[in-house]
């Protein structure tokens, strides 16, 4: 018999922003650092592999679902910790806090920094593990420490900023060692009027970002941009890096489309689920756009996107 905190067999088509995919064997919904730790003590008992999720915004699950547990961390407590520094204030959230409450938490108290991440979906997990970013912000900014719990023990351990090795797209989450707990954040206090900017400046990224991206059925950028040593191509005197320069150049916004995945007519970095898309038609679609911009430019654009459930990986 296993905890009552663990159900069987649960779709995790509604929990993924592509909406596609199969079941979880397990999955768990801990809402405290105990119930954490009495899932993964279950784990420890049986040869499951664990997978954490967030709100499933950078996810493409496997149509035959995964065979292991899935655990959705429902710690969402937000504090406020005293900070030395009298200009800034330390913020605490919970693994499973959204980056959008993050924000508006900290607007609402005359806290600000934050908000040039406004509108990106997601939970504090999956953003610090994937560092999120936009334009020149990232996340990485503003984190100074957190917790997070060994997988293979159940140790809970206090870490710095520096114990993440952050980079573009990287963490030492990436590694699956340890799942985050929580993660405190620095932000600068604020008078009423940079607030008020500051809350404006939100309002009109969001509005920016709905003009530009699909709104659903899409996990946002689907590979990442390239590495400087990776391209040959160069603008302005600079390494074209940005993987939506080739992708554009082949014409295949709203056009190029597998089953019922089609490449947003908006962005053509984006994949979108049409309504009736498999996850395998997600796969067959991104493989059709590596190897359109590997015939035409010589490179193989690489997922920004996880997999959950696929044996190998299933791109080039
Ligand atoms: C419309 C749209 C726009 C987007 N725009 C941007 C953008 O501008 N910039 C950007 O950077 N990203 C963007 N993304 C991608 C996405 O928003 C981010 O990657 C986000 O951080 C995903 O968070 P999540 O909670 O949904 O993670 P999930 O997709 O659920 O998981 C992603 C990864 O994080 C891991 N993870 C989740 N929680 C934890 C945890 N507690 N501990 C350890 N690992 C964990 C998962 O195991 C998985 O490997 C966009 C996505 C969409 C759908």
């Amino acid at each position: 018999m296993f905890s009552s905190l663990i159900t069987e067999n649960v779709s995790l088509a509604d929990k993924n922003w592509f909406r596609t995919g199969g079941a979880a064997r397990f999955f768990a919904e801990p809402t405290s650092v105990a119930e954490f730790q009495q899932v993964l003590s279950f784990v420890r008992n049986s040869d499951l592999s664990v997978f954490v999720l967030g709100l499933g915004a950078n996810l493409l699950i496997n149509d035959t679902g995964f065979d292991g547990i899935v655990i959705r961390s429902q710690i969402k407590d937000i504090s406020i910790i005293p900070s030395e520094d009298e200009q800034c204030e330390l913020v605490k959230a919970g693994a499973g806090v959204t980056i959008d409450d993050l924000i508006a938490f900290c607007l609402e108290r005359q806290l600000i920094g934050l908000e040039e991440l406004s509108g990106i979906p997601g939970t504090v997990g999956g953003s610090v593990y994937i560092n999120v970013h936009y334009y020149s912000h990232m996340l990485s900014d503003f984190l100074v420490s957190a917790q997070v719990i060994e997988v293979a023990t159940g140790e809970i351990c206090d870490v710095d900023a520096s114990w993440f090795d952050f980079g573009y797209d990287f963490s030492t989450l990436h590694y699956k060692r340890y799942l985050l707990i929580s993660a405190t954040f620095k932000v600068k206090k604020a008078t009423a009027l940079e607030t008020a900017y500051a809350q404006g400046r939100s309002f009109e990224i969001i509005r920016h970002r709905r003009q530009r991206y699909p709104a659903q059925g899409t996990c946002g950028s689907f590979f990442r941009n390239f590495h400087e040593d990776e391209v040959t191509v160069e603008s302005n005197g600079r390494k074209m890096i940005f993987v939506a320069y080739y992708l554009d150049k082949l014409g295949i916004k709203g056009e190029l489309s597998f089953g019922g995945a089609v490449v947003s007519y908006q962005h053509a970095n984006m994949i979108v689920n049409r309504g009736n898309a498999t996850s395998r038609d997600i796969v067959n679609l991104a493989r059709a756009m590596q190897e359109l911009v590997r015939d035409a430019f010589g490179i193989v654009p690489q997922p920004e996107c996880q997999f959950l459930g696929f044996e190998k990986n299933p791109l080039l």
